[in-house]
């Protein structure tokens, strides 16, 4: 074995822990398996899920669709339920696996701290995240989030850069925008 060979064989390793996006093989073995664990976890869960109208919330209606927030619905919980993605083939991602979230999205439901259920703002943010579901669909949503996690980190990848953006833009002012052409608008510009 020649020195050289040595050392890009030690160095291999580094390169399959750590790529710059989440490679199409491991997307298509772990899609299904996170797709299955989605289902799974909001049929368990569709018994607690409430519809926004019940918060009473004044802001709201103004920046989303009516119909959104009627098919959109929130599930209050002690803690946010997340994918197993390390036991799925994603290890990189256990340290996102493994955050304490205000709010998860899957699809048209979130799940919301109870510790924040009252929190328009929190609101406002997860139903950002239903509207890219809706728009990039549930296999462009996961892609999209998963590259975003890899390359930027959770609070500059795109998609919740996205959210919480918006979500200042909700807090600062009450400059009311339609947050349904917002997502369209920042997605078509990716
Ligand atoms: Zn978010």
């Amino acid at each position: 074995m020649s020195p050289l060979s040595a050392v890009a064989q030690q160095r291999a390793p580094l390169v399959q822990i750590r790529p710059v996006v989440v490679t199409p093989e491991e997307f298509r073995v772990a899609y299904p398996k996170v797709q299955a664990w989605i289902q799974k976890t909001l049929a368990a869960y569709e018994k607690d899920a409430q519809p926004i109208a019940s918060m009473h919330f004044a802001r709201l209606p103004l920046y989303f669709d009516y119909d959104l927030l009627e098919t959109a619905k929130f599930i209050p919980i002690d803690q946010v339920p997340m994918p197993p993605l390390s036991a799925m083939g994603l290890a990189r991602f256990a340290i996102f696996e493994q955050g304490d979230f205000h709010g998860v999205t899957y699809l048209d439901r979130y799940f919301i701290k109870q510790t924040v259920v009252t929190e328009e703002a929190v609101h406002f943010h997860e139903l950002i995240h239903v509207i890219q579901w809706r728009l990039l669909g549930p296999e462009g949503f996961l892609r999209a989030y998963a590259n975003g996690l890899d390359e930027f980190g959770y609070e500059n990848s795109p998609l919740e850069k996205m959210a919480y953006d918006a979500e200042a833009s909700f807090k600062r002012s009450s400059a009311i925008f339609d947050a349904e052409k917002f997502v369209a608008e920042r997605l078509s510009s990716r």
